[in-house]
């Protein structure tokens, strides 16, 4: 980015970030494009609530949006405005729906599509005017959407539906409840007058064209995360992490690092103090057995994982300085594995300190 040698410098003139993260945006549309692919003749939407899973709706969103994606989904109202920023509101649709008067009339004045998620919802909807919406069917997961015996009441049978959805509560497993959700969604879909269907997220999509319908909705696979073995080595890292080094430090046997001293040097030992920390993402989950890298040598991290620093032991690497960059490893399955977080909350929980390069 330019940086403007004038002064007075104005407060958007800020200094270079300590964090940075990488966006890969050949890998991001590479992905919605194998999601597609594996939809075969079905539509493929994208999933960017949270921000696009943390990775900022302003930096992906314009290239699926190159790459030909057409439905977005995100869950929240206040998460619209951004999004309209970069499509017309036809394209948008709210996953939780009209809870109130005030949600319906702002789907009104933005034009995103509501995804109506009960039978109160579609009577609220209903009196506020009616007109598109989708409509969520419950076939087992128990969360949000109409029941199938409810297919039937008179408002919902008033309702304009586009997209008739369900989700897939196990569709990173191998079990039956899977089939059993594509029966129940089978026989709702021949009882409600719809345009089109659509069941699969990302793991859905991996279980077979059966599940694609009209319009897939992956969200974690677009963004790296592998939640079944059939995508492995068709889906890419997006993200990838670094955080500059603040201070190198010398410690002496005997002195201990971070809160509650966890760890304490037996021996001479050269650290680095790092600027990643658990509001980065940076979770202590991640912070055990975890190492940072620099030019191909692992850094460990030592003692507890604080808001915004982490401390790592360089005694490895004798040229690393202050200012460097480390990455951050952010293989998203491999990560997950190790920490015990899911990859959606090593995504989700990044943070907005980065500075988002790509
Ligand atoms: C979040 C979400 C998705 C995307 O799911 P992934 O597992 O991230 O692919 C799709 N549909 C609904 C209703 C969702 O809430």
């Amino acid at each position: 980015m330019a940086r403007r040698e004038i002064f007075p410098m104005t407060l958007a003139d800020r200094p270079p970030a300590s964090l940075r993260l990488s966006l890969d945006k050949p890998a991001l549309v590479a992905n919605w494009r194998a999601l597609d692919k594996m939809s075969g003749s079905a539509q493929t939407g994208a999933a960017i609530k949270a921000d696009a899973y943390g990775l900022g709706v302003e930096h992906v969103l314009p290239s699926l949006r190159e790459a030909g994606c057409k439905h977005f989904f995100v869950a929240h109202w206040a998460e619209v405005p951004t999004v309209l920023e970069h499509v017309p509101a036809a394209m948008v649709s709210v996953l939780h729906g009209i809870a109130n008067e005030a949600d319906a009339a702002f789907a009104r004045a933005s034009g995103a599509i509501p995804v109506i998620n009960s039978v109160k919802q579609a009577s609220t909807w209903q009196q506020s005017g009616g007109g598109r919406c989708h409509l969520m069917v419950d076939t087992g997961i128990n969360r949000l959407g109409i029941s199938p015996d409810q297919a039937g009441a008179e408002v919902i049978s008033g309702l304009e539906v586009d997209l008739l959805m369900s989700h897939l509560a196990c569709a990173d497993e191998d079990v039956p409840q899977n089939s059993q959700q594509l029966h129940a969604f089978c026989e709702v879909s021949e009882v409600i007058a719809h345009r089109q269907l659509s069941l699969a997220n990302s793991a859905g999509i991996a279980l077979g064209q059966d599940f694609a319908f009209d319009l897939t909705r992956p969200g974690l696979a677009l963004y790296g995360g592998i939640p079944r073995p059939e995508l492995e080595g068709i889906i890419r890292q997006v993200a990838y992490p670094e955080a500059a080094v603040l201070q190198i430090r010398e410690l002496q046997p005997g002195d201990t690092v971070g809160y509650n001293a966890r760890f304490t040097a037996e021996k001479p030992m050269r650290v680095a103090t790092v600027s990643i920390g658990y509001a980065d993402g940076f979770l202590r989950a991640r912070g055990a057995a975890c190492a940072l890298q620099h030019e191909g040598h692992d850094l460990p991290v030592m003692g507890q994982v604080s808001m915004d620093m982490i401390v790592v032991d360089c005694s490895a690497n004798a040229n690393l300085k202050e200012g460097d960059f480390l990455s951050v490893l952010f293989d998203l399955p491999r990560e997950s594995q190790r920490s015990g977080l899911s990859q959606y909350e090593l995504l989700t929980t990044i943070g907005s300190r980065f500075e988002i390069r790509s």
